[in-house]
């Protein structure tokens, strides 16, 4: 009987650093290039009247595909927030001088709120109900980070 071979542990670190290409699919373009001209755009559900941003073919609530185009924003609320102090770079974890504060804001028309970095006021004063609006990157970079991040109002 032939013995267990002795089990080999090794710690090896292996940085991974992929680079994707892919479609993003008509719905996430537009969204995009809506971004573009400073418009952020949703899709309205026809049954249950729901508006997703960023878009998305099939309401999350009644699975209805969604195809009504709709302007929101650019000011909405602030309805839930953390507060992030470490930053994570490729399994590195550094520490931040300044903690991001990150936002599920409900846009004005849209009724599912979307995750985005809050800037220009201090982490004691993010609050649930804050008013805030978009700041968009210019010029346009025809990407996701066309819309920045949100504000204070006023
Ligand atoms: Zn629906």
């Amino acid at each position: 009987m032939a013995e267990k071979p002795e089990r080999l542990v090794v710690d090896v670190q292996v940085p991974l650093d992929y680079t994707y290409n892919y479609r993003i699919g008509s719905f996430l373009e537009r969204y995009i290039k809506g971004l573009g001209d400073k418009k952020i755009l949703g899709v309205k559900c026809p049954a249950c009247g729901k508006v997703a941003v960023p878009p998305r073919s099939f309401c999350g609530a009644c699975n209805k595909p969604m195809d009504e185009w709709v302007e929101v924003g650019p000011e909405g609320t602030v309805e839930n927030f953390t507060i992030g102090h470490v930053k994570l770079d490729r399994g590195a974890v550094e520490k931040l001088d300044d903690p991001q504060l990150l936002a599920m804001v409900k846009l004005e028309g849209a009724t599912v709120p979307l995750l985005a970095e809050v800037k220009g006021l201090a982490a004691a004063d993010l609050k649930k109900g804050l008013r805030v609006k978009a700041v968009f990157k210019d010029p346009a970079e025809d990407s996701l980070a066309d819309l920045s991040h949100f504000e204070p109002v006023g």
